[in-house]
């Protein structure tokens, strides 16, 4: 089971020191320790830059660590904690694998992985998200999301929007509860499957004869052949090339209004539930081809306790196997899905 870092993460944290508007209970001494040491101060100062989602880092993940060459103090917070495991690495860059370096970043920020597949963390970070308006096309043609203002600079002195956003728009999670009563809504999704293994299955020769294309059991089955098998929670994303056709209205349908666009079929779905893998993802508007009646991929992967992304962006730009994916989906409660921020790390 892979532990995931997050901010209630409950086992006895250390608090940061700066960060003291935590609204989780405090185990910690109500005031910090004095700063002894510049080592210390600077810390301290790195500390305030985190986000919330960063303070806290446990007593034996620290204890991990190598103490000799360890020169900050057991109070920083988990991101500080990470840049001195960062300038701790690069110092001893010759000693280090990339494959060791991550698994200690990992260690450092609690995520330990059971998983083997991973991306090694070579730097590059792709968006896989599209901006999006009330341009951005839609399923049923309506107008994702509307702004509206709130509040103005003249005369409020600040900005802010209202919005007003269909769930399914933009590059969005679906969620089980989309299409299965009493199926995990969006906020429920497994916290695990959020970060991923990333295998792209490129299909944009046959797309760019057939708009209807589908990823087929073939180009499953050749996937696996070529890297290996499916990895347990990973994403397995189509890549139709459709994702530079966004602006143009083939995107979405044919001339004559028709929706025409790549998807999976069934009977690859199903192949994938027999694997690893936790969620689907398209480069498209939906997890069907635009000519399906039946949305038998929605009503079959979804009900199933699995999930998908729609309208992912960029998929040319990563390999097809070794990426990993960050899912951030949204955390509305009871949702069925909703525009989410996706990128890649290979
Ligand atoms: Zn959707």
């Amino acid at each position: 089971m892979r532990r995931v870092f997050h901010s209630t993460w409950p086992v006895s944290p250390l608090e940061c020191p700066l960060q003291r508007d935590s609204p989780q209970p405090r185990e910690e001494p109500e005031r910090p320790p004095a700063p002894r040491s510049p080592a210390r101060l600077l810390a301290w100062k790195d500390c305030r830059a985190t986000s919330p989602g960063t303070r806290r880092l446990t007593a034996p993940i620290l204890r991990e660590f190598d103490e000799a060459a360890w020169t900050r103090t057991p109070e920083m917070c988990t991101a500080c904690l990470i840049e001195d495991v960062k300038r701790h690495m690069l110092s001893r860059r010759s000693l280090f694998s990339g494959a060791a370096a991550t698994a200690a970043m990992g260690a450092a920020a609690g995520v330990l992985s059971a998983r083997p597949a991973l991306a090694q963390a070579t730097g590059r970070v792709v968006d896989l998200t599209h901006s999006y308006d009330s341009d951005f096309p839609t399923f049923d043609g309506k107008p994702g999301i509307l702004y509206e203002v709130d509040k103005s600079f003249d005369p409020d002195g600040y900005h802010l929007f209202k919005l007003t956003i269909f769930e399914h728009t933009g590059t969005h999670i679906d969620a089980p509860l989309h299409f299965a009563e009493g199926g995990a809504s969006v906020d429920l999704l497994p916290v695990e499957n959020l970060i991923a293994p990333l295998c792209v299955v490129d299909i944009k020769d046959k797309a760019a004869e057939e708009p209807n294309a589908v990823v087929e059991p073939a180009d499953i089955e050749a996937w696996i052949s070529a890297h290996g098998a499916i990895p347990a929670g990973a994403c397995v994303a189509m890549n139709s090339g459709w994702s530079a056709r966004m602006g143009d209205p083939s995107w979405r349908n044919l001339p004559d209004g028709s929706l025409a666009f790549p998807g999976f079929s069934k009977a690859a779905t199903d192949l994938l539930a027999e694997t690893g893998a936790a969620s689907i993802g398209v480069d498209t508007l939906s997890l069907d081809p635009g000519n399906s009646s039946d949305f038998a991929v929605h009503s079959s992967w979804l009900p199933a306790g699995r999930f998908g992304i729609e309208g992912l962006a960029n998929l040319d730009v990563l390999p097809a196997a070794g990426a990993t994916i960050f899912i951030g989906a949204p955390k509305h409660r009871g949702g069925t899905g909703g525009p989410a921020r996706i990128v890649a790390m290979f």
